[in-house]
């Protein structure tokens, strides 16, 4: 895989967190043949078209990087959307990725993939062992399918199909929403918010007690490098920094880094969601991968990235 730097990688879902890291690392890497479309360009819920695509541009590796995402009050406010949009779109661009040749293909998931009471850290074999967390189990259902299809795919046709599931992401062109956003881009914008116009306080979710694991997203970019060259197993890959916090300490650690000077104000009547999430990462490890960027750097960089674009 790495050996070839002309190779025809169509990476799903460049403009997102996730797949616009993925395409800074293979341009990084000198890749020069990476095939993007935007939105506008293909619809991936749109079956005819994406065959089509295929079809035209063969590309030879696909990453699978698009989905429609969002934190606890989306999932909860638009269950429909983030069932059947990412099953439409990970149906046809996994089939159309078998039915046209491409020679591996790698689909990212999500840690809520997992049961609400999993052991901590999860271990990949937790999946499918209990209920899942209510406030994502649309967006989990369809993401399970996902890796089930790409099982199904390698046990029935030999198609190369993996899947890494990353613990939650964090980094340049996140979804900077005031609502619908994940709570570390949620709490960059409102603290920064209040810096700039001065307010006393800032309104944080939850209780503060559930804990998270938080990974910057070029890390995840370079482990989606490393699984595409590495591994080609029919089980699902964790993809986690191994390190957890406190969302009252990451609120803390935002606070600091965006140089808010008020107080925080916790609104309980909001979700705290599911209590602990910390993915156990040791099979990565063990093949020969670690995060290797600190969660304070990483909001370092990404508030820099923020005020760099803010405007937009
Ligand atoms: P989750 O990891 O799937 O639960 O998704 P989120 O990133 O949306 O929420 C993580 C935790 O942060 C939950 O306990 C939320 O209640 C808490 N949280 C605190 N403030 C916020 C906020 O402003 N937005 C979001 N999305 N979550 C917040």
């Amino acid at each position: 895989f790495f050996s070839d730097k002309s190779a025809k990688i169509f990476v799903a879902g460049h403009r997102g967190l996730v797949g616009s890291a993925i395409v800074r690392k293979f341009q990084s890497l000198g890749f020069t043949n990476l095939v993007l479309r935007t939105h506008a360009q293909l619809d991936l819920t749109h079956q005819s078209d994406v065959d089509s695509f295929f079809a035209t541009e063969k590309p030879q590796y696909v990453i699978l990087a698009a989905a429609k995402v969002g934190g606890i009050h989306a999932n909860n406010t638009y269950p429909a959307d983030f069932i059947a949009v990412n099953l439409q779109i990970q149906t046809n661009v996994i089939d159309s990725s078998y039915r046209h040749g491409v020679k591996k293909i790698l689909f990212l998931g999500s840690s809520c993939i997992y049961p609400k009471f999993a052991p901590q850290p999860i271990p990949e074999n937790a999946l499918l062992s209990a209920p899942l967390e209510p406030t994502n189990e649309w967006y989990a259902v369809a993401k399970i399918a996902g890796i089930k299809m790409c099982q199904a795919y390698r046990i029935q046709y030999g198609f190369d199909a993996i899947s890494g599931m990353p613990t939650n992401l964090y980094g340049p062109n996140d979804n900077f929403h005031p609502e619908n956003s994940h709570v570390l881009p949620a709490l960059m914008r409102r603290f920064h918010k209040a810096k700039v116009e001065g307010a006393k306080e800032v309104v944080v979710w939850g209780t503060g007690s559930p804990l998270r694991e938080f990974l910057h997203v070029d890390d995840l970019a370079d482990a989606v490098v490393f699984l595409m060259g590495n591994y080609s197993g029919l089980e699902h890959v964790n993809v986690g920094s191994g390190k957890e916090v406190t969302i009252k300490e990451l609120a803390e650690l935002v606070k600091e880094v965006v140089g808010f000077e008020g107080e925080l104000v916790w609104d309980t009547s909001k979700p705290d969601g599911t209590p602990r999430k910390l993915m156990d990462s040791s099979k990565l490890a063990s093949l020969g991968w670690n995060a290797k960027i600190s969660l304070k750097d990483g909001l370092v960089d990404t508030y820099k990235w923020y005020l760099e674009n803010v405007k937009q």
